[in-house]
């Protein structure tokens, strides 16, 4: 059932894990960091959220038990949230680890890169603010890359922004090389309502 979509996982792993390497000068991701699984949307297609939910046969009792809850608790406070977008804490996060790794979407294995956004512009993920990735090379009054920082560090030119946006990865064009269907998007959270 998952036989193409995990080919293009692979495929994708192997690309970002390339693109992770390429910039390792700018990234400080560490196990146990979780700002991007905290306060977002998760969008997820039909075919992530599946497979997503085939890993939950997979986990340990006691964590599926704490995930369940986890997902009843933000889908009430869904429920009572008034806001255009409903922003949450994914219900997968325990002690700040995914616990369903291995099943993760496609936004989840993105997280931390500079991406191109639709307009174009390089997108600096928002953890940079935080004082990490990219941290060391961001001018903080502009909110972009600054060339100086960039020598500072030891290097001549500002390191390029990936096409990797979520409609992008999950786009016609991916259906038709990998034979896949995406199927409907929508937040992870409402897979489970
Ligand atoms: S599925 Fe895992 S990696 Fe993705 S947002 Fe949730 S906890 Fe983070």
């Amino acid at each position: 059932m998952f036989e193409n979509y995990l080919k293009y996982l692979d495929f994708l792993n192997t690309k970002i894990s390339k693109f992770f390497n390429e910039q390792s000068p700018y990234i400080f991701c560490k196990k146990g960091c979780s700002y991007c699984c905290q306060h977002a949307e998760f969008p997820y297609s039909k075919i992530e959220a599946e497979y997503l939910k085939s890993g939950l046969r997979t986990i340990d009792k006691e964590i599926y038990n704490t995930v369940k809850s986890n997902i009843h608790a933000v889908l009430s406070e869904k429920e009572t949230n008034k806001a255009d977008k409903f922003l949450y804490t994914c219900p997968f996060l325990i002690n700040n680890i995914c616990s369903i790794y291995t099943y993760r979407g496609i936004i989840c294995r993105t997280f931390g890169l500079l991406s191109i956004a639709a307009n174009g512009n390089v997108k600096v993920p928002f953890c940079s603010s935080l004082g990490l990735n990219y941290s060391n090379i961001l001018d903080k009054n502009t909110n972009t890359l600054s060339s100086e920082m960039v020598k500072q560090c030891g290097y001549n030119s500002k390191p390029l922004g990936y096409n990797i946006n979520y409609d992008f990865l999950t786009g016609k064009k991916t259906e038709e090389l990998f034979n896949i269907e995406f199927g409907e998007k929508k937040s992870l959270i409402d897979w489970f309502e």
